[in-house]
């Protein structure tokens, strides 16, 4: 009873012919929108495959209105038009995969639209057109699975909040697919007619539509936040060398420095200096000044632990946050730090360069007011290891007595 309504039910108006027209419509403001994105930031090369996928579904529209008109080989349309219809499915999942720093797998494309093609061609598909839906629903519903569990496998991303709506919509799709598709399967066979205007293909219709406005939307906004969070890291980064700048500092220092104080989990800094630095700017030139920096940094990484936070706060200054850990490991992190550097010269024109360190450790203290406190002891006993020879380590309270400290200031 309810096939024979499904069957014969037509909404007024909604005629295959205009909805084809506005997905063509939709199709085509994906692929502007995507293209229009990528030309305002170039660095995005997966809008240029979500800009494609537009194209595919509006040469898939183009392909059916030309059908309503002419009639065209039965390997052009449908076989041709549904080859270019999964290939814009698959172009979404490409830009999102290249998006993740996947390789988009054109080759898979590939194979898949000549595969499309070749099941028109052999006859596979032909026959009704409930049976060529259930034929390639499996396609589409497989390409929306790919997207959304690539999406949902990013879960320490911080722009995993922007993929939410795409998962949403691909999954949306994938489920109204795989009811039509079982719709069809388990019910009796339907009359349905190429291009026709029965409840079934109209709301399929409209469910393309609404999937190609609303993906175009999710693409968009994917792309918008990681730019800004792009923008934002850049904001926090050193140019030179990677690390972490002042800002930064001031940013993570004091949400340490909190957590510090509700806890009571030791806070350390550790701040270093390249010795005679002046010296190397001045034999050598600037870019080699640069380049004795960038080394200092690179090797001090390896004696870092990964989540130690580092930061470049002068010219050639720098800090790390030694979290969770006493006076006592920071000093040896220290030690390793100084010591590799020392071991590991500058090739500079194939001259071996030999580049030290001086270093400060302080451990933030049960009456410090703020996080600066200790960043300024770490600093004095910088300055105290600078006037005790270079090339060492001086540990606030240890190495330096809080009365020397009182006399210095
Ligand atoms: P000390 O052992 O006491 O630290 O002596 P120093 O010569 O290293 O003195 P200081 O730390 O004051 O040196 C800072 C110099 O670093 C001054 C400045 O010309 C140079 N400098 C600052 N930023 C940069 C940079 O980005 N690139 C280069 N090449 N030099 C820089
Ligand atoms: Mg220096
Ligand atoms: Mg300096």
């Amino acid at each position: 009873m309810s096939l024979s309504i499904t069957q014969t039910f037509i909404l007024p108006g909604m005629d295959s012919y205009t909805l084809v027209i506005v997905s063509a419509l939709a199709s085509t403001i994906m692929a502007a929108t995507m293209y229009l994105l990528h030309r305002a930031s170039r660095r995005t090369p997966c809008l240029l495959d979500w800009s494609a996928a537009g194209l595919c579904f509006l040469a898939s529209n183009a392909l059916a209105l030309l059908a309503m008109h002419h009639p065209l080989p039965f390997v052009v349309a449908p076989g041709i038009a549904n080859a270019f219809y999964i290939s814009g499915h698959y172009l979404i999942l490409a830009g999102v995969r290249r998006h993740l720093g996947r390789r988009p797998r054109y080759d898979w494309l590939a194979a898949l639209a000549i595969l499309i093609v070749l099941l028109h061609a052999s006859g596979v598909a032909d026959g009704a057109v409930s049976r060529r839906l259930m034929l390639l629903s499996p396609f589409v519903v497989g390409i929306n699975a790919s997207v959304v569990w690539l999406l949902a496998r990013q879960p320490d991303s911080p722009a995993r909040g922007s993929y939410f709506p795409l998962m949403m919509v691909e999954a949306a799709f994938m489920g109204q697919m795989a009811v039509r598709g079982l719709f069809l399967a388990l019910g009796q066979p339907m009359q349905l007619t190429f291009l026709g205007n029965q409840i079934l293909q109209t709301a399929g219709s409209l469910m393309v539509l609404a999937f190609l406005s609303l993906a175009t939307m999710c693409c968009a906004l994917i792309v918008i936040r990681h730019q800004e969070l792009a923008l934002r890291s850049a904001s926090l980064t050193d140019s030179l060398t990677g690390w972490l700048n002042r800002r930064a500092l001031l940013d993570m220092a004091e949400r340490e420095f909190q957590r510090h104080r509700r806890s009571g989990e030791a806070l350390n800094f550790l701040t270093f200096d390249i010795d005679h630095f002046k010296g190397i700017n001045d034999q050598y030139g600037h870019a080699v000044g640069d380049a004795a920096i960038r080394h200092v940094t690179t090797v001090s990484a390896q004696a870092l632990r990964g989540y130690d936070a580092r930061f470049r706060i002068g010219g050639e200054e720098f800090a790390v946050l030694v979290t969770g850990e006493g006076n006592y490991q920071a000093r040896q992190i220290g030690e390793r730090l100084r010591t590799l550097i020392e071991n590991s010269p500058l090739l500079v024109d194939g001259q071996r360069l030999t580049l030290t360190v001086s270093l400060g450790v302080a451990g933030c203290q049960p009456d410090d007011l703020q996080w600066d406190d200790a960043l300024r002891r770490a600093d004095q006993a910088l300055y105290h290891a600078k006037r005790h020879g270079r090339n060492r380590l001086s540990v606030w309270g240890e190495d330096l007595l809080p009365a020397a400290t009182a006399r210095l200031a």
